[in-house]
């Protein structure tokens, strides 16, 4: 890229804040598995809306491609640029806290701002922001809203999309769009946030978010519930919800395997039962704190167990206890790294089709790779299963990986006749263009369409998504 480019960039965002060196920019080039490691020509970090605003205006007027980053936590590879003549944006010094509103209940922050740090600056005012992944030490609202990132809390708050009020974004040429009211109702046209809100970088930058928060939860309750299939799970789920009027705020199903590799390499970890099938984590959030509802939910878990849905349950004695009840659950992903390759399949399903799903797939795993290990959990409440398969242990890890194409496409095939869909929450980005372009034709075309009016030079992340 020429100097008198990145000379240019570098007079609006300081010399501190440009990252020009190969060696320097590995961080930001590489994602969390290792699947992705790019190159790029500068990493950029402003500190301003304004002088987000001032890069675009730049890298439009030189036809340079912007590869926004956040927290870097992306599974999908969109966040990694892989061209000597890209530039990798990152938000992270974009961080700040610019409104708390209590009677509004919203909370208005700049895109690089961690989502611990979310939560955290909300409980601190008395106030609940219930967006929750695994990766919430480090991903960042932006890249929450760009990938409409999903987590443990769907099930009674809905996804990314249902807890953003308003955006601020940056337009490919520089313009910037300030929509950060407040609102619930604004029936004015078209929804340009939601527009934004799961385009994986491929419109604009976000710059800041103005988002929902809620009363804070006074009392949580957590359980395991040990069960023998998924089918029994949706079962004790739809019973649930009919007998107890606090909110159940998640349900996370989890096979036999994913909790051996958490007990296996997470230190501190324990199994609540020694034999078990399955295992749930269930979690109520409530506004008061009493007795008698603590009786309650005793009361319909062994109603369950009576019923003979549930084998065994243990509810949570404290917040210490209930803490190590959700780093069993927080811990697979990690867990499951450190047992070799791994094939990831993010899928979700009609909830009447989960038991069918594990079933098939699991066939399909074992068929294809007799030794293979399902490690199978996920947020099954809203029929989001992770279906991942590890390899053999003492199998060739890259040859485990020759098969992944073929796995993939058998399990999204399966997916796919039982009405579900390929990417649940983690979005398109590299991995999943294929699917996109095979199953979902028209949706593609007007996608394009919104694209190339919004982006018309097609610098924003070009080749995630769309084909370059
Ligand atoms: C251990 C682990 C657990 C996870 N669990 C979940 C889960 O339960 N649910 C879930 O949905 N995801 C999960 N993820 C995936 C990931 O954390 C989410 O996709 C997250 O929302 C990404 O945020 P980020 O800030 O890291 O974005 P990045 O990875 O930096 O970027 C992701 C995408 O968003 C774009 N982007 C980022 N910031 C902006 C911005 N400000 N403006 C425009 N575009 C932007 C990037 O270009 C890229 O395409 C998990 C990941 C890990 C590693």
């Amino acid at each position: 890229m020429k100097k008198e480019i990145l000379n240019k960039i570098q007079k609006v965002v300081g010399k501190s804040n440009i990252i020009l060196q190969e060696d320097d920019m590995h961080n930001y080039l590489t994602e969390w598995r290792g699947v992705y490691s790019g190159k790029a020509a500068a990493v950029i970090k402003p500190k301003s809306t304004n002088e987000v605003s001032r890069v675009l205006k730049i890298a439009y007027e030189y036809n340079i491609p912007i590869i926004t980053q956040g927290g870097n936590t992306g599974l999908v590879g969109g966040q990694i640029p892989f061209d000597k003549n890209h530039l990798l944006l990152s938000l992270e010094k974009l961080n700040k806290v610019r409104e708390v509103n209590n009677i509004d209940r919203s909370i208005t922050a700049e895109a690089g701002i961690k989502l611990s740090e979310l939560q955290n600056i909300c409980m601190k005012n008395n106030l609940f922001f219930p967006l929750s992944l695994a990766s919430e030490g480090s991903c960042t609202i932006g890249g929450n809203i760009a990938t409409n990132a999903g987590g443990v809390g769907v099930l009674y708050y809905g996804n990314t999309r249902e807890l953003v009020l308003g955006l601020e974004v940056v337009l490919p040429d520089g313009k910037i769009i300030n929509n950060l009211q407040a609102l619930v109702k604004d029936n004015t046209g078209y929804s340009i946030k939601n527009l934004f809100i799961g385009s994986e970088g491929t419109l604009g930058v976000i710059t800041a978010a103005t988002v929902k928060a809620f009363p804070q939860p006074k009392e949580k309750y957590t359980a395991f519930l040990k069960i023998n299939s998924p089918n029994k799970s949706i079962k004790a789920l739809r019973i649930i919800q009919e007998s107890i009027s606090t909110p159940l705020t998640a349900f996370e199903l989890m096979n036999n395997r994913s909790i051996q590799f958490v007990i296996r390499h997470i230190p501190k970890t324990f199994a609540p039962f020694s034999k078990f099938k399955w295992m749930v984590l269930v979690e109520f959030s409530s506004l008061e704190s009493s007795d008698l509802e603590k009786e309650r939910i005793e009361k319909t878990l062994n109603g369950l167990i009576d019923l003979g849905l549930v084998e065994d349950a243990v509810l949570s004695n404290s917040k210490s206890q209930s803490k190590n009840m959700w780093k069993l659950r927080e811990s697979i992903s990690e867990a499951q790294k450190k047992e070799g390759g791994s094939i990831k399949n993010d899928i979700s399903v009609p909830i009447k089709f989960i038991n069918k799903f594990i079933h098939d797939a699991t066939s399909i795993s074992k068929k294809n790779i007799p030794d293979s290990r399902c490690v199978i959990f996920g947020h099954i409440g809203d029929g989001n299963i992770h279906f991942n398969i590890s390899q053999p242990p003492k199998a060739e890890k890259q040859e485990f990986l020759k098969k992944e194409n073929h796995l993939r496409k058998k399990i999204v095939e399966l997916t796919m006749s039982l009405d579900g869909s390929f990417s649940a929450e983690h979005g398109i980005g590299l991995a999943r263009k294929g699917d996109l372009k095979k199953y979902k034709k028209d949706k593609l075309i007007l996608m394009k369409g919104i694209k190339e009016s919004i982006d018309k030079k097609n610098i924003m992340n070009p080749g995630k998504i769309f084909d370059y």
